[in-house]
């Protein structure tokens, strides 16, 4: 089976992707988590990859669907349940994925803005361990450090203020046709995330 979660930046896509992949057993894969690493190199695609993400923009198509391809003949073989998560983020690329597998469900994760602001611009990370914390929903014990491994928490850069306005004006000039053109296809479900159980719960009751 394969799953879409669309959504805004700081919608919840990674927290029900983290719990499908956990409880369920799904594969996850999201495009932002494979660019994330990719910029770290010090090679010049990765520099140019990281201006743009800095910018709140989105990278060029083939690049990822590139990356999508790849990752997903690896696993569509195996017959395994995977969630997409922040791809596809336009129709070229949801043009682009219908050609390699075939879509099940597609899920899209809603929230308030302001709400969204505050999930981002205060989401810290620990490098060490991945624990995810928020400055103003989940507080580490002791601020600015990780409760599991002592370690500094920090901000990814695109979660600063800035770049979350862009990124949230890039999602939705691009959301609007992706959603039409999934519920044209009456695999499109919209799922209000006040709370993480409770979308879950929304999201297994459909999958079944
Ligand atoms: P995300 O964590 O999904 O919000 O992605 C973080 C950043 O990675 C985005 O702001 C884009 O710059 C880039 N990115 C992630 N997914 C895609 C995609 N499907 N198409 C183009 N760029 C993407």
């Amino acid at each position: 089976m394969i799953i879409l979660l669309l959504g805004a930046p700081g919608a919840g896509k990674g927290s029900i992707s983290n719990i499908l992949k956990e409880k369920y057993h799904f594969f996850h894969i999201s495009t932002g988590e494979i660019f994330r690493k990719v910029i770290n190199a010090s090679t010049d695609i990765a520099k140019k990859l990281k201006s743009i993400m800095l910018s709140g923009g989105l990278i060029d198509d083939d690049t990822t669907n590139e990356i999508v391809k790849n990752e997903l003949m690896e696993l569509s073989n195996k017959n395994l349940n995977i969630v997409l998560d922040g791809y596809p983020r336009n129709i070229n690329q949801a043009n682009f994925l219908s050609k390699i597998v075939k879509v099940d469900y597609v899920f899209d994760i809603l929230v308030d803005e302001q709400e969204i602001m505050k999930r981002i611009t205060g989401r810290r990370t620990c490098p060490v361990c991945k624990s995810i914390y928020n400055i103003y929903y989940h507080k580490p014990q002791k601020e600015g450090v990780c409760d599991y491994d002592g370690s500094l928490l920090v901000q990814r850069n695109d979660d600063k203020e800035d770049v979350v306005v862009e990124r949230f004006k890039t999602y939705l000039a691009l959301n609007t046709p992706l959603v039409e053109y999934y519920k044209q296809q009456k695999i499109y479900y919209p799922i209000v995330n006040e709370n993480l159980d409770k979308a879950i719960g929304e999201i297994k009751k459909i999958i079944g």
